[in-house]
């Protein structure tokens, strides 16, 4: 290969694979881009719809249900006056739980802060007690409801969400009451997002304290361990998004504020480093290198095809289809050579067309082209493999037999003057060669002109003959 193709094929190659190197990158940093801006803008979004709708729909019975209870005359005359008759209070808890399918229902008196529930249960509160806690919330907020969550030990750890409704009387707050409900529902559609998309739902309240986390029972994680910095953004903004990178994971965030229940919606996806990202560059890397293969071969076939055409029409003459003078030149020289060396023998024809003016004169020139391509297929046809056709010139033809001598160049001459004269070419011309056989001695000018001084004689003599050359 030379130094030029050679170069040629080095700079398509980094081409060609930086090329490919680059597409093969961008088209997968776009691609992670917009998988991660559909998990961002799409999906987190919709689950959060999706989950705010359904916990819409769930807890609207039993807020609806903890108003009524809040309103109910027999609640507020059983307040102001018969306190001391339990059965009726545990009979009225008893039927708003059963007719609402709810876990519990209950009541607290603000006067001394015992807790009634449904099933005779009496109870005080403690106010030291954080378990407690959800009393003073709901009296400090400014809401007539809060809701609540907290979750069962005894039954799979299952969340309950209390509904603590106010109960005024005259302006004046007198208790609390409501109903806790189990949300079977949205715990089923929490567990498919987390099973089927890998997706965590799970709700934060005010003070930051991580609720439903679905992972069955509340983590004692707070909002600071899980989003470090991000923790006070996120509570202050009714919409917010985040991107968490760690090690070979991104992790998304969607967290939006449900002003109805005071707590925010916080929906997560984790995604690991894809395998089949890389496997995509890798592909898209081999399929380079296989193109880049196939584009250098093809590129060389061109190549080698168009070096073969430009090396024929260096080296052979396009009329006659035979080596022209240029490329017969160093041909000639390494036969001698070898003629030298090896003490083969080596003949030498000079063929030249006789009266070829006349034929172009009579028939113009197309057909004396015609005509020297035919008289060169004939020497051709007749020289074989055994010798060397070039045109030397004009209306003639120099043929080099290596390994033949003077009789065996005579005969071949005798046969082209035989072909030439049984020809079915459309003008018949005859040739006079000049033959000379090569002495070891002898310099190439010196063969060249016996020869051609054979021709010239053969000329002279009449034409249309072989005359061989004196001895040198
Ligand atoms: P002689 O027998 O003495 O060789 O006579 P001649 O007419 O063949 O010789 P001369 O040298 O006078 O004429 C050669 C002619 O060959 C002159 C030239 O126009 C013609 N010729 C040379 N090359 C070509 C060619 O490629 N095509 C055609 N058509 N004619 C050519
Ligand atoms: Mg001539
Ligand atoms: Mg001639």
């Amino acid at each position: 290969m030379t130094k030029t193709r050679y170069r040629y094929n080095l700079i398509l190659t980094i081409l060609l694979l930086a090329g490919f190197i680059f597409t093969s990158w961008f088209s997968l940093v776009i691609a992670k881009q917009s998988l991660f801006n559909g998990i961002e803008n799409d999906a987190l979004p919709l689950t959060s719809h999706l989950i705010h709708t359904d916990l819409q729909k769930q807890l609207q019975a039993p807020i609806i249900i903890s108003a009524q209870m809040a309103n109910n005359t027999f609640l507020h005359a059983w307040l102001m006056t018969a306190q001391d008759n339990k059965q009726l209070l545990f009979e009225y808890l008893r039927q708003m739980r059963r007719e609402f399918g709810a876990v519990t229902s209950f009541l607290v008196t603000s006067e001394d802060q015992t807790y009634y529930r449904y099933d005779g249960e009496t109870s005080q509160l403690d106010s030291l007690n954080a378990r407690d806690n959800w009393y003073r919330e709901t009296i400090d907020n400014s809401n007539p409801y809060t809701l609540n969550v907290d979750f069962d030990p005894r039954d799979d750890h299952q969340a309950v969400v209390f509904v603590n409704h106010k109960i005024q009387h005259n302006g004046v707050l007198v208790g609390i009451t409501g109903v806790g409900v189990k949300l079977d529902h949205l715990k089923r559609l929490i567990d498919k997002y987390q099973h089927t998309y890998n997706r965590k739902v799970y709700f934060i309240d005010h003070k930051g304290r991580l609720l439903f986390y679905n992972d069955a029972t509340f983590t004692d994680a707070t909002l600071a361990d899980k989003f470090g910095s991000h923790s006070a953004k996120l509570l202050n903004k009714n919409h917010y998004k985040l991107r968490l990178e760690q090690n070979e994971t991104t992790t998304f965030i969607n967290s939006r504020y449900l002003a109805q229940f005071g707590w925010y919606l916080v929906v997560e996806q984790t995604l690991t480093q894809d395998k089949s990202f890389s496997d995509t560059l890798y592909i898209n890397l081999f399929m380079g290198i296989v193109i880049t293969a196939v584009i250098l071969l093809s590129a060389q076939l061109t190549f080698n095809h168009y070096q073969k055409r430009l090396e024929k029409m260096a080296t052979y003459d396009k009329l006659t289809d035979t080596h022209n003078r240029q490329a017969f030149e160093p041909l000639l020289q390494k036969a001698l050579h070898k003629a030298r060396t090896q003490f083969t023998p080596l003949t030498m024809l000079i063929l030249d067309v006789d009266h070829f003016k006349k034929v172009n004169d009579e028939h113009g020139h197309l057909v004396g082209d015609k005509v020297l391509a035919e008289v060169a297929q004939t020497c051709k046809r007749i020289v074989t493999t055994k010798g060397l056709t070039c045109r030397w010139g004009g209306e003639e033809f120099v043929i080099l037999l290596p390994k033949a001598t003077l009789n065996t160049g005579h005969e071949l001459a005798q046969q082209i003057h035989e072909a030439l004269r049984s020809s079915n070419c459309e003008v018949n011309v005859t040739a006079s060669i000049g033959i000379a056989q090569y002495h070891i001695d002898e310099s190439e000018d010196g063969l060249l002109k016996r020869a051609d001084a054979a021709l010239y004689r053969a000329k002279s003599t009449g034409r249309n003959r072989t005359v061989l050359a004196e001895a040198a």
